[in-house]
């Protein structure tokens, strides 16, 4: 470590503080000759370049520094402020100083790891430390503001994730709202019929936990319902949430099923959307016999009365309880809650968008979640593996990768389709004896049991061929290949390209993100990746907290992923979200917007600007006002404001030119 001292310029006395960063800084930027030029900087008093700031010790100078008088003002000289703002303001406020008289210079990410030439990247250093020793002459001191957490949890989305989830919070004694789109929770797992790599039934493991959220008397569900409006801020958010009408009292309906059964439609005649379209259901139908609520729901797109008022209603004269009500709307529920938990899930890839495979065109190519309720013992075929003729397929093709891994659809992994490949390949032989073939790009099988699992396929005599299906048709070239589906492919292997003639294809879709994950992300004030996956704070150190402090994801609305990550990250998003609720406050950061009275005219134009109805208007003085609780500092305010009356602490226009200023002329 080099010390340069440059004291007494004047009572502005600015340490600044290189960091080499090992070598992620040095080894790009010049940090001896950046220190040099930052001493001759206006109230440098001190400058310091040390191997790494952030470690004990460079705390420890700076808190010196600031604690012996030589310093207070700070500039530190390193990486991104989301690394280790925070870490530098506690070094400041232990030297006894205002830790928001301090500013970062970020070097490493915005210079040394971008920027080839070491000359070239010196000079954008210096221009970088220039401009924050000029904007932290012009810091005033701050303080952080405490505000009490809200104890309730909001969980959004009811598949394992939402579940897992919700259970863990209320177990921990907490208020927990559960909302959920669909009539009923369990998202796709309660969709399967077992699960990989122990092939323990799905139903079995997870109906428990969705009786356990029904009977818990913490949790309050509401299923047919969808989040409208969030407001308020980490520990204090105010939630609209839209209930659907059911048409069915969910208090008085026993789940009898007469209703049902007294419909004026004698069959289903609309597809059952949980069957994947492969049965049929009536208007008024029960999703699945294991349904949490067990409460039948009417769907008004289908429903003769709903739709034309001229129906006689005998599902209304059948059910005992009275629990048909034709006259629900829409009801809106508020809530207060002081931390929330997005586990909306994923949707699959759409078969029908990679022409070639026949999705559509073949009625016995089907998708992997079409055959995960046919194999399903309550499914549509009540466990029976049939081709749409009713026959038993004597061979399928299971095609990997569909959607996935492939630069026209998704370039990411998938992560679950190998094994679900392998988990389906294994029961449709255990169902009908048929010969297997598994078309695979590479076999990804990383996970407690999953090699394992692979072996097992192998050893029960699966056909596994590599390189990735050219198409899948029905015209015959010779005898064998006669009334079948013909899967051509390139054997990477054995480097010849082969036709394989098989009665049943199994596409094994992809996860992607859901169409209006963009729109419920912007409700949440969080981003998403630009496949639509929900933007986690950190990858690696913080995988369940986003940018929005108090909204945590968990499950697939992150990214692909299987159930046991689903349940780890479920857990874990539940006990960041009990941690912050159990801390009984949060602070907030100062950096929010607030009112120069004397210059406001009161033309309330910022009012209508804030997307987080953070201003309101006092009538008296005539000025807008700022509820600092409630601002996230976005600016838009006062890059809006005609009279320059509204200005944000840490940005004020002073602190922004003197910042350009620093940028352009020293070097
Ligand atoms: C064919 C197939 C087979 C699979 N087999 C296995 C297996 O054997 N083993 C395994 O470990 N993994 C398997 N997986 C992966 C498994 O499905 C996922 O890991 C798991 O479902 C993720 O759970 P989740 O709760 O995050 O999402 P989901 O199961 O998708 O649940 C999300 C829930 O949120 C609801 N929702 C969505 N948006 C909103 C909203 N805006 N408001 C309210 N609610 C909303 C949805 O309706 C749904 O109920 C398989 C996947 C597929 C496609």
């Amino acid at each position: 470590m080099s010390t340069v001292d440059n004291q007494g310029k004047s009572d502005v006395k600015i340490g600044v503080y290189i960091c080499h960063c090992g070598v992620n800084i040095a080894h790009t930027v010049d940090v001896f000759e950046a220190a040099e030029f930052a001493k001759k900087l206006p109230h440098v008093t001190l400058t310091k370049e040390y191997k790494f700031m952030c470690s004990d010790p460079g705390q420890e100078i700076i808190a010196a520094d600031v604690s012996s008088g030589r310093v207070n003002r700070v500039v530190v000289a390193s990486c991104s402020p989301l690394m280790h703002e925070a870490t530098f303001r506690r070094a400041v406020a232990k030297g006894g100083g205002n830790p928001f008289m301090f500013q970062m210079a970020n070097i490493r990410e915005h210079v040394s790891w971008v920027t080839a030439d070491k000359k070239e990247a010196t000079e954008k250093a210096k221009a970088l430390i220039a401009a924050a020793v000029e904007r932290v002459a012009l810091h005033e001191p701050l303080e952080m503001t405490q505000v009490p957490v809200n104890p309730n949890v909001l969980v959004v989305g009811g598949g394992i994730a939402g579940i897992h989830a919700a259970l863990t919070a209320a177990d921990a004694g907490k208020k927990v709202y559960l909302v959920e789109r669909e009539p009923t929770i369990g998202g796709h797992m309660a969709k399967f019929d077992k699960t990989f790599p122990t092939l323990d039934c799905s139903a079995c493991i997870l109906t428990p936990k969705m009786s356990a959220v029904r009977a818990h008397p913490n949790i309050t569900l509401w299923t047919y319902s969808e989040v409208v409006e969030v407001d308020g801020f980490v520990g204090n958010f105010k939630v609209k949430v839209k209930r659907k009408p059911r048409y069915v009292d969910e208090n008085l309906c026993v789940g009898c099923s007469e209703c049902i059964e007294a419909c004026i439609f004698k069959k289903g005649k609309f597809p059952d959307e949980f069957n994947q379209g492969l049965s049929k259901r009536k208007p008024v139908y029960i999703p699945f016999p294991q349904a949490t609520p067990l409460v039948a729901v009417i769907d008004p797109e289908t429903c003769v009365e709903l739709k034309t008022g001229k129906c006689k209603k005998p599902c209304a004269d059948a059910c005992e309880p009275n629990a048909i009500d034709f006259t629900q709307t829409d009801t809106i529920e508020e809530i207060d809650v002081g931390a929330i938990i997005l586990g909306t899930g994923f949707k699959t890839f759409d078969a029908a968008r990679i022409f070639r495979y026949g999705y559509g065109r073949y009625p016995n190519v089907m998708t992997s979640l079409e055959v995960e309720r046919m194999v399903n013992a309550a499914g549509p075929t009540s466990g029976e593996v049939q081709l749409r003729d009713g026959s038993q397929p004597k061979s399928v093709g299971i095609i990997h990768c569909v959607g996935s891994r492939d630069n026209k659809f998704n370039k990411y992994c998938s992560r679950v389709c190998c094994m679900y490949s392998l988990k389906l390949a294994h029961l449709l032989k255990e169902r009908t004896g048929a010969t297997i073939y598994n078309f695979y790009i590479d076999m990804r099988t990383p996970g407690k049991g999953y090699e394992e699992f692979y072996d097992r396929l192998l050893n029960e005599k699966v056909h596994f061929i590599r390189g990735r299906v050219a198409e899948v048709t029905d015209w015959a070239l010779e005898p064998a290949e006669e009334n079948k589906l013909v899967i051509r492919a390139e054997d990477t292997l054995v480097g010849a390209v082969r036709r394989v003639p098989v009665d049943m294809v199994v596409l094994s879709v992809g996860m992607e993100a859901h169409d209006d994950a963009d729109d419920v992300g912007r409700m949440f004030n969080i981003s998403c990746t630009k496949e639509g996956w929900f933007l986690e704070r950190h990858p690696k150190l913080a995988p369940v907290s986003t940018f929005t402090d108090g909204v945590f994801l968990a499950g697939a609305c992150q990214g692909p992923k299987d159930i046991p990550d689903t349940v780890a990250q479920a857990g874990a998003a539940a006990a960041e979200a009990l941690a912050l609720i159990d801390q009984g406050h949060v602070e907030l950061e100062p950096n929010t917007a607030f009112v120069r009275e004397e210059l406001c005219s009161g033309c309330k134009t910022c009012l209508s600007l804030c997307p987080y109805s953070a201003i309101g208007f006092n009538a008296e003085k005539k000025v807008a006002e700022v509820n600092g609780a409630i601002c996230k500092g976005c600016g838009t305010c006062v890059a809006a404001c005609p009279s320059g009356a509204l200005q944000q602490n840490l940005f004020t226009d002073e602190q922004i030119f003197r910042e350009i200023k620093g940028v352009v002329s020293y070097v």
